[in-house]
């Protein structure tokens, strides 16, 4: 897998430019990505805004391509701890090899 770089970012999704804390979260991963490829905290703290404050734009479950998707529909209990939508919440500011995995 090679390491994320300013270069490999697709843009982020545009509602997240209307939101000061999206920005704020997108400058400190865009900072952290050249220096530290995984920036997991940063990946996290970005999915886990969006989930909270930006419900409405979470995507669709993933059709293909996707091992996840699948294993958190097949849960009797849905999605309690918000998991399965940071998942999604990847898309919107990760290339798709990284945002899938996790
Ligand atoms: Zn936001
Ligand atoms: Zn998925």
């Amino acid at each position: 897998m090679d390491p994320i770089d300013g270069q490999t970012l697709p843009p982020p999704a545009p509602f997240m430019f209307g939101c000061a804390e999206c920005v704020k979260l997108l400058t400190a991963f865009g900072e952290k990505v050249t220096a530290d490829a995984g920036c997991f905290y940063e990946q996290l703290a970005i999915a886990r805004h969006i989930v909270e404050e930006h419900p409405d734009q979470v995507p669709e479950p993933h059709a293909r391509n996707c091992d996840r998707c699948p294993r958190y529909a097949s849960r009797s209990d849905g999605d309690p701890g918000g998991l399965w939508a940071e998942h999604r919440a990847r898309d919107l500011f990760l290339p798709e090899p990284i945002a899938r995995l996790l």
